[in-house]
């Protein structure tokens, strides 16, 4: 039986701060002190925040009509087995296929329910202006595989699992359009744990009727 390495638990999250890369044209992330200590007694922050803001998940409400909002996902589905696939001889700011998944998963079982992550190495250029338009992303057919093998959400480490470029967003449209959800902008932390197994634990804030969430998402090794 598998067992958790707790101990060796890594944080996947990027840091939420004034000045944090966004996707283009979305909201600046705004931390900012509404007392402090010294003249109030307490410290208190006002938080501006994008739903999309930072590490995050997607819900399906972000494209399909009436699709589940995050609130609605039950908060078990944040806490479950997930395969890191490393796909980063991708030529960043190019789309994913179908045979570079299908190659790399070849001794790397995707199995019913699992979460599949998507290392694209474009979180190790977090902050580079250079890769705000131009990251790697899920090709259409790609995200129909993943969707056919019967998994419970799809991970990347870049800003979207769409082209900057596309108006159609058609990996978006796959993926949450069959129930799953993703996570976008996985921190860099993944590397470490590519071709294995890890436990993710990935829960967003539970906000209201709301396209997707801020999560905080935690590797745990599994032996
Ligand atoms: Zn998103």
């Amino acid at each position: 039986m598998a067992k958790y390495l707790f101990e060796q638990l890594a944080d996947l999250s990027h840091e939420l701060d004034n000045g944090m890369p966004t996707y283009p044209g979305d909201t600046p992330t705004s931390l900012e002190a509404t007392s402090t200590i010294t003249k109030d007694g307490m410290n208190l922050t006002k938080v501006i925040l994008s739903s999309h803001a930072g590490t995050h998940i997607d819900a399906p409400s972000h494209f399909i009509e009436n699709g589940i909002t995050i609130d609605q996902i039950p908060a078990r589905f944040f806490v479950g087995e997930a395969v890191v696939v490393d796909v980063s001889n991708v030529p960043t700011g190019s789309g994913i296929s179908v045979d570079e998944i299908a190659e790399k998963t070849r001794q790397q079982e995707i199995r019913r329910d699992d979460i599949v992550l998507l290392f694209t190495g474009c979180s190790e250029l977090w902050g580079n202006p250079q890769l705000e338009k131009n990251f790697t992303f899920i090709s259409e057919a790609a995200a129909r595989y993943l969707v056919s093998k019967q998994v419970r959400a799809v991970g990347i480490d870049s800003f979207s699992v769409d082209c900057f470029t596309s108006t159609n967003f058609e990996a978006h449209k796959e993926i949450l359009g069959s129930g799953l959800f993703i996570i976008e902008s996985i921190g860099s932390t993944l590397k470490q744990f590519l071709g294995t197994r890890i436990l993710l634990i990935c829960p967003p804030l539970k906000l209201i009727s709301c396209d997707g969430a801020p999560c905080r998402c935690l590797a745990i090794p599994m032996s």
